[in-house]
């Protein structure tokens, strides 16, 4: 069948197997020399992508809950969406989650994914308090934060290549409300919202949106959201419609004029410079999962992800550097976000390190690759990195160069005979065989 990431960017024929029992994904184990697990495929590029890949979307059972402690015990391939329908009427929260709800507890494992809270509450792995994992030899094993912690901190943000997530003990975080409470500032430019991140660092949720095509005194101006948990007691949502895009749009649609129109819109839509609203965790948390398949907007050649962070000290400038060389570029899109990272954690590949990150969408064309490569080096220069959850096409070298502890994933993979058995195009580029 033909596969790919959510940016539709590679797109390969592969084959995807997905068991429905633990035997059966020991069995597959055993057959297949090479493979990448896989989840819901909402990584953008190829890091669920092989020849060969096992799939966990079969593997959804909830194992046990305790209602004192909010503890869960889970299978691996359940995703983030089927547990808030569980559990936000029950008055429990996940305590990090990314932009979309259909990823697969595996997958957020496996990128250590992070939230609008990860300058208080860090990434995904936080609430993980173990991971039950099978080998590439088929054996199943648990590890923790005591128990093979080399594994655990290899296995969190790892991106499949130490083997088969098949579960994970979860602790949620208890709510008062399905509800949020939100507060928008409209910052005119990159200096404005900076400041802000800054002067609001004790909001429990902030991301801004942020026009990446304006210039001048207006470069970064932005939409800055923060969310704080409503105590309302309401723990149900009102229904919201769904819109799907049926099919592949052209994507001459999506042109610089198109994308500069709807930039000045959304930006100009918001009259004060502070206003607040009370939303449901779904429009706050997940705004883009209402549109089904919305990676069609992007037409059949799909789209890139970028996404780095900066160190905070040289986070303006080098954030300033790189909005200024996007919008000469033209090229920028409407979905900008930034966000402020705390500190990094002890995972050898977890992607953030306390600073900024920048995410937008970039339509696949002619000469995209090479704007790409020049804003990898300015990335590197100001000593940040690009996040492998979102990469498709990023070099060895600036991989090696901007994730140091990579020989240390190298030798952990090793002990536990990942090495070659769990691989994906990503892990073959990036020199991880
Ligand atoms: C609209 C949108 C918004 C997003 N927002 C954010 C965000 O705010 N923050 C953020 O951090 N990420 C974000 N992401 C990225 C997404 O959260 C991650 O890519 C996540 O890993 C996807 O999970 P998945 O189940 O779809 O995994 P897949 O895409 O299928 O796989 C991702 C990686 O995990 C590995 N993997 C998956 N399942 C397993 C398993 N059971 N065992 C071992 N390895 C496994 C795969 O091999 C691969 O390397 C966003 C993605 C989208 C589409």
């Amino acid at each position: 069948m033909r596969l790919s990431g959510w940016g539709r960017y590679p797109c390969i024929d592969a084959d995807l197997i997905e068991p429905t029992t633990l035997s059966a994904a020991r069995e597959s184990l055993a057959e297949l020399a090479s493979l990448a697990p896989r989840g819901l495929g909402r990584s953008y590029g190829d890091s669920a992508l092989a020849e060969k890949i096992v799939g966990t979307r079969q593997l959804r059972h909830l194992r046990s809950f305790d209602e004192s402690s909010g503890v869960l015990d889970c299978d691996a391939g359940i995703s983030l969406g089927e547990l808030l329908n569980l559990f936000v009427p029950r008055g429990w929260f996940l305590p990090v989650t990314p932009g979309t709800k259909f990823v697969s507890i595996g997958g957020a494992i496996a990128s250590d994914v992070h939230g609008k809270n990860h300058h208080l509450h860090g990434c995904f792995s936080e609430c993980v308090d173990s991971i039950e994992i099978m080998l590439a030899d088929g054996q199943l094993t648990r590890c923790s934060r005591t128990e093979q912690p080399d594994l655990f901190h290899a296995t969190c943000g790892g991106m499949g290549l130490t083997g088969l997530i098949v579960g994970a003990r979860l602790r949620l975080r208890r709510i008062e409300s399905a509800y949020i409470t939100q507060t928008t500032h409209k910052a005119a430019n990159l200096d404005e919202v900076v400041a802000l991140f800054d002067s609001h660092g004790s909001a429990t949720y902030s991301v801004a949106w942020i026009d990446c095509l304006a210039s001048g005194k207006a470069l970064g101006r932005s939409l800055l959201m923060l969310g704080e948990h409503a105590s309302d007691g309401e723990l149900s949502l009102s229904p919201k419609p769904t819109l799907s895009i049926p099919l592949d749009m052209p994507s001459t649609l999506l042109n610089r004029y198109s994308v500069q129109a709807f930039n000045e819109l959304y930006y100009r839509r918001i009259r004060q410079t502070e206003s607040q609203q009370r939303v449901g965790y779904e429009s706050f948390f997940y705004p883009l999962d209402s549109i089904r398949q919305w990676n069609r907007l992007y037409g059949k050649r799909g789209f890139l992800q970028y996404q780095f962070v900066i160190p905070k000290a040289a986070g303006l400038e080098g954030m300033r550097a790189i909005l200024q060389r996007i919008a000469a570029s033209r090229r920028g899109s409407f979905l900008a976000v930034l966000k402020a990272f705390g500190a990094a954690n002890d995972n050898l590949l977890s992607f953030p390190v306390e600073g900024y990150t920048l995410a937008l969408d970039f339509k696949y064309e002619t000469n995209l690759l090479e704007l790409l490569s020049e804003l990898d080096a300015m990335v590197l220069a100001y000593g940040g990195r690009l996040y492998l959850s979102k990469d498709a096409r990023m070099s060895e070298a600036t991989f090696k160069h901007s994730y140091p502890h990579w020989t240390r994933f190298q030798e952990t993979r090793a002990r536990y005979g990942a090495l070659h058995k769990f691989a994906s195009l990503q892990s073959r580029r990036l020199g991880l065989d």
